[in-house]
């Protein structure tokens, strides 16, 4: 593969060569990691899209509002990406989220890009083949990059240190509950969106929207925002309502962010997040690689026969590390 010509195709805005070097941060094999690596390199970081992390459990409407938000930027002449992190999908061996017939009329419009989740069954594989994505899309001059999880916790806090706003969409609750939402999720969301707010839902809407608010409020701020953010609104992504006005708050946090150089601080600590992540992926696997391996694994039994502490046999391998 010609990487100088993947490139400029790439920056060029090309959909297929997008799609060809996403495939190839995917990949496994050691000479694909090592050209997926000297791509990005070539690349560089020259523009930065608007990433929004959005979440939410199955059936909330994700594809939906995706569509119809992802049509309504498109058709403001903004160029659109969307990329799944759904660490789940491993156990069906295919992708669940990012399926093209779920977002079908956006998967056909020329301004977007639709990439589905691929079946990774790590989810620090999950969440470097993410961010490369992510660094790919930038490059090929995406200038939004949705990153769309479903509600299960780890896959949350990956995408929180991928994105610049995090969006949390919500179904309208039967009763007065809250979903059953984990406080740590409520936490990162700067815009909690409740989504079907129409028909015979939309006073159950109203409700949930209410108790949303009043849960947000007793958050603890944060100074980097306004003093009303994060926020809990109504939409329906079916009847197209509530979207623009969404999009309004969504650019207005940004833009303060930008103002205020919380943006870049923000895009700092996430680089040095995952520096540290890949610092630690790397120590692992030189754990797992020999001769550590087979003394990590005698050590293991000897400690478990109480030949030797747990603590004495992890400073043995520590010591032989740190001379290595
Ligand atoms: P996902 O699993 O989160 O991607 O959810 P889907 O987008 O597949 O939507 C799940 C179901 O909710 C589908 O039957 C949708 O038609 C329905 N739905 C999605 N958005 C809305 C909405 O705004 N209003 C109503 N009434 N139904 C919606």
């Amino acid at each position: 593969m010609d990487l100088a010509e993947l490139a400029t195709k790439l920056q060029s805005g090309d959909r297929r060569s997008l799609a060809r070097a996403i495939t190839l941060v995917e990949s496994a094999r050691a000479d694909h990691r090592a050209q997926a690596l000297e791509l990005l390199q070539a690349l560089g970081q020259q523009n930065q899209a608007l990433r929004i992390g959005l979440s939410g459990t199955p059936g909330v409407g994700k594809s939906t509002f995706i569509e119809s938000f992802g049509l309504m930027l498109t058709g403001q002449g903004l160029r659109v990406a969307v990329l799944a992190v759904d660490p789940s999908s491993a156990r069906s061996g295919g992708s669940i989220l990012g399926d093209k017939t779920r977002m079908e009329q956006l998967a056909r419009d020329p301004r977007a890009f639709i990439r589905p989740s691929p079946s990774q069954a790590q989810m620090g594989g999950v969440a470097r083949r993410t961010r490369e994505a992510v660094a790919l899309c930038e490059a090929a001059g995406f200038d939004i990059i949705l990153i769309e999880t479903v509600g299960v916790g780890q896959s949350e806090t990956v995408v929180a240190e991928l994105c610049d706003l995090f969006v949390l969409l919500l179904a309208p609750a039967g009763g007065d509950e809250l979903q059953g939402v984990k406080r740590g999720i409520m936490e990162m969301a700067d815009l909690i969106l409740v989504n079907k707010a129409d028909g015979d839902l939309k006073s159950a809407a109203q409700r949930t929207c209410a108790d949303y608010a009043g849960a947000l409020r007793l958050l603890r701020k944060r100074p980097q925002d306004p003093a009303d953010y994060p926020k809990a609104m109504m939409v329906s992504a079916l009847e197209q309502a509530g979207l623009a006005t969404a999009w309004a708050e969504m650019q207005s946090l940004a833009n303060w962010r930008r103002q205020n150089g919380h943006w870049s601080t923000r895009r700092g600590q996430q680089a040095e997040h995952w520096f540290r992540e890949e610092l630690r992926r790397g120590l692992l696997a030189v754990l797992d690689q020999q001769p550590t391996k087979s003394i990590v694994a005698d050590l293991g039994l000897a400690v478990a026969a109480g030949d030797v502490t747990p603590e004495a046999a992890a400073q043995q391998i520590l010591r032989l590390l740190h001379k290595g």
